[in-house]
């Protein structure tokens, strides 16, 4: 398993009190020291851990998804300086150098994974930001600058030859930017289970693909306050929904951690341990299937202390998953 991350992601400053904050990155990073995770992974039996350093994304990778317009506007956006993008999106100069990373960072997971025909690395988790999921084509959104998870699936499919990519996207809050750019597109299937109707207002059940791409957009919409016992039922299911029909080369997780009971943009219930058995669900199922490996990049997740305890137990899944199977 490769954990990787970048030292950029702490200088990505936002205004005070802004949820999406520089202290988000620190507390991931020493919850997985805490846990053992960044010492070689002795902490779990059979762990194998590197932890590397993300690589800036290319701005041709960038453009697999983005306009290549707005690439240069974002650079010259922080290059000036910084300031807000949106209401809710803000940039500093540093910012530049953390959005390419934290994109960087899930094409180097997607390497790792799909780049040599021996490797043994099959999962990788980036910790990284700015977060991804809400980025469009042409827009900030969310706290999202680029859209991550996107660029590794694009860089999976044209570098790699991966025909059938799957992400899986359990931030609290729907991906629209995710949605958007591989809504038409059958190769890539995005399946989303966040809280419903919220922010962003995407993500009805009848949002299902368009075109070429109709019926490969699966979203499974939850109302405020619907238990964990029914989260974990409608997720399963949604799984074996997916299964019967698309037998992924590769699953990109969009990982955020806001769906956990103490998050205070939540409104749903998850614990800790959830993150673990989903992760494990999700990845036992399609491996049998010939599914090389999983990349896993952070999103949301706004409470400080159940972020870094989520991404433990999700990390020590991915980890024991990584071991070579008898
Ligand atoms: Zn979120």
């Amino acid at each position: 398993m490769r954990i990787v991350c970048s030292e950029s992601s702490r200088l990505h400053r936002t205004p005070q009190g802004h949820p999406e904050s520089i202290a988000r990155y620190a507390s991931v990073m020493d919850a997985l020291a805490n846990a053992g995770l960044l010492a070689g992974g002795s902490a779990v039996p059979g762990g194998d851990i590197e932890v590397v350093q993300a690589r800036a994304a290319t701005k041709e990778e960038l453009a697999s998804v983005h306009k290549p317009e707005y690439v240069g506007r974002i650079e010259r956006f922080c290059v000036a300086g910084g300031g807000a993008l949106d209401p809710d999106t803000h940039a500093v100069p540093e910012s530049w150098e953390a959005a390419l990373k934290a994109a960087g960072a899930c094409v180097q997971g997607v390497e790792y994974v799909l780049g040599q025909a021996d490797s043994k690395v099959r999962t990788a988790f980036c910790v990284v930001r700015p977060p991804g999921h809400h980025a469009r084509p042409a827009a900030p959104k969310g706290f999202c600058l680029f859209n991550n998870v996107a660029v590794g699936a694009a860089v999976a499919i044209q570098r790699f030859g991966a025909e059938r990519v799957l992400i899986v996207d359990w931030d609290l809050h729907h991906g629209n930017g995710t949605q958007e750019i591989f809504y038409e597109d059958p190769r890539v299937f995005y399946f989303s289970m966040h809280r419903w109707p919220f922010w962003p207002g995407t993500g009805s059940a009848a949002e299902t693909g368009r075109g070429a791409g109709k019926g490969f957009t699966l979203n499974l919409p939850l109302a405020a306050g619907t238990t964990r016992g029914e989260i974990r039922r409608r997720f399963r299911e949604a799984l074996e929904e997916i299964a019967a029909r698309f037998a992924p080369r590769l699953i990109l997780i969009s990982a955020g951690f806001d769906m956990h009971r103490a998050d205070p943009l939540g409104g749903l219930s998850l614990e800790a341990e959830d993150y673990s058995e989903m992760t494990y669900e999700l990845a036992e199922l399609f491996l049998k299937m010939g599914c090389a490996g999983v990349v896993s990049s952070l999103e949301g997740g706004y409470d400080l202390a159940a972020l870094g305890s989520s991404a433990v137990a999700h990390a020590k899944a991915l980890l024991s998953l990584n071991a070579p199977r008898a």
